[in-house]
């Protein structure tokens, strides 16, 4: 073991069910590696069918208790569970780096993001509102209040091992939902120290529980069909979230799905190409390209695409590739084998279909999943990159003349996350944020992250969104009541 944290020296790597950390029911467990030495980092326990019944039932047992804790008892736990986030935030990053590869500075910027979700939603909790109105006849008050769905089953991706986590759990606290949690099997750890964390902030017992196993559709699928559960909230594929919705419809449970992207990365050729260039590293490196935010196709106006891709590619094969836990790491390794297999391949068809490299295109000597920052152009659109959500290092960029042109490319997809535009013409980006197909643009920005913003996509990518005002709606139901207004 390389890392160096005493978190992970004293980290809980049972099941964490109805309060308690337990083992698997079967007694086995998985290992966790550490993608850029192969290292095997820890042993999890790998939960199964027996284990999920248990959780949902403990979730199901304290959902009635729950819901009703006033709103404040419920801000400060998140409150200082984000408090010890920030306190604990170099170890944590440390576990998130050797189970995920990300750098350690870029751990640090989540841990910093995934935290910021529980302080938001710890204010979102009080504010929790409602709304009063007289019926068309005028005999009844209409008196609507918000009420907690019910217990929610959390589904989360590899990729933000802290974010993907907080950002539903921090919204299922704050409105008084009690939850079953599996976190992806290839970085469980980074969860397993966050629900330490909120035990030790004084979240009661059965409020979160969590499920780490090997083998996720028969985990998730018990709490799909427990007919305990109300409530779905899912990141990952399309492919998944659409399995999810069909096991969701068989039991009509309200639905939360954040799925794939396939976001267009469009710079006008009015664009300060400082900026863009800026843009595309960040929208495109943050996180290795493994994120659904990550720039997927870059659209470059002709006049300036030669400039704007030389200098890019300059930026790109400037990037330091290493172990995430070295200093002056900027670009970790991929996740896994399928992942570096996908993108190698994604590479080598759009070359064989007529795409030139300006820079990488090949994985480095050594162990680690690695493969070099990478930048294609004269990229066909009958290229398989085009149409596939990369989830690596690698930017193809293809030149547009017109608008309506680019236009067309970026919305001919099934997916709609985000889309990015550069130009400094507010009309255009006026014009750019209107006709995107998405459900969010970034104007002269890489980066759309934020709590307070409704993160979510339109199409394929998803329904729902999860922070800013409207995020905790996804786990509120309404209800009314009619109150006779009183005659005389
Ligand atoms: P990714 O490609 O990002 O790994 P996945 O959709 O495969 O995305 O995985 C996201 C999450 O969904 C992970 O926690 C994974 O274990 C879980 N998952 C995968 N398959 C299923 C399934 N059939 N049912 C429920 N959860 C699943």
């Amino acid at each position: 073991m390389t890392i160096t944290s005493p978190l992970l020296e004293e980290l809980q790597v049972d099941l964490f069910i109805d309060g308690q950390w337990t083992p698997s029911s079967s007694q086995k467990r998985f290992h966790v590696e550490n993608p850029a030495t192969f290292e095997t980092i820890a042993h999890v326990a790998d939960g199964t069918v027996e284990d999920a019944q248990r959780a949902i039932e403990a979730a199901g047992r304290a959902q009635t208790a729950w819901g009703k804790t006033s709103p404040r008892f419920r801000a400060d736990i998140l409150r200082k569970a984000y408090e010890i986030i920030l306190a604990r935030a170099d170890e944590l990053a440390a576990i998130m780096t050797a189970e995920m590869g990300k750098p350690l500075t870029e751990a640090k910027g989540e841990i910093a993001y995934g935290a910021e979700f529980f302080r938001w939603f710890s204010e979102e909790a009080a504010r929790i509102d409602g709304d009063s109105t007289t019926s068309v006849d005028g005999s009844n008050r209409i008196v609507v209040t918000k009420e907690p769905v019910g217990p929610a089953v959390l589904v989360t991706p590899w990729n933000f091992p802290l974010a993907m986590g907080t950002r539903k759990i921090g919204t299922a606290i704050a409105a008084g939902c009690t939850m079953v949690f599996k976190p992806a099997e290839l970085t469980p750890l980074t969860s397993l120290a966050l629900a330490g964390i909120l035990q030790e902030a004084g979240l009661p017992a059965g409020v979160l529980n969590v499920v780490t196993t090997s083998s996720a559709s028969s985990v998730v699928s018990v709490w799909m069909n427990s007919g305990i559960a109300r409530k779905i909230s899912f990141t990952g594929s399309t492919e998944v979230g659409k399995i999810l919705l069909r096991q969701a419809a068989e039991n009509v449970m309200r639905s939360s799905m954040e799925l794939g992207g396939n976001a267009p990365f469009i710079v006008l050729a009015d664009a300060d190409l400082d900026r863009a260039v800026e843009g595309a590293i960040a929208a495109k490196m943050r996180n290795m390209g493994e994120a659904c935010t990550a720039a997927n196709r870059l659209y470059v106006h002709r006049d300036i695409a030669e400039e704007f891709s030389r200098r890019f590619a300059e930026r790109m094969e400037a990037l330091r590739v290493g172990d995430g836990a070295l200093p002056g790491t900027q670009v970790g390794p991929l996740i896994d084998q399928d992942g570096l297999d996908k993108v190698q391949h994604l590479v080598d068809d759009a070359v064989a279909k007529g795409a030139k490299v300006l820079t990488g295109g090949f994985r480095p000597e050594g162990p680690g999943y690695f493969y070099k920052p990478t930048v294609l152009v004269d990229v066909p659109a009958e290229a398989e990159i085009s149409r596939t959500e990369i989830f690596g290092p690698v930017a193809p960029i293809s030149v547009f003349d017109s608008e309506d042109e680019v236009l067309r490319m970026a919305n001919d997809t099934e997916w709609g996350l985000v889309g990015y535009v550069f130009t400094q013409d507010l009309d255009k980006a006026a014009r750019f944020s209107a006709e995107l197909e998405v459900g969010m643009v970034g104007v002269n920005t890489g980066i759309v992250s934020n709590p307070a913003a409704p993160f979510g996509g339109v199409k394929q990518s998803g329904l729902g969104r999860e922070g800013g005002r409207v995020g905790i709606d996804e786990f509120l139901e309404y209800k009314y009541a009619a109150i006779p207004v009183p005659k005389g």
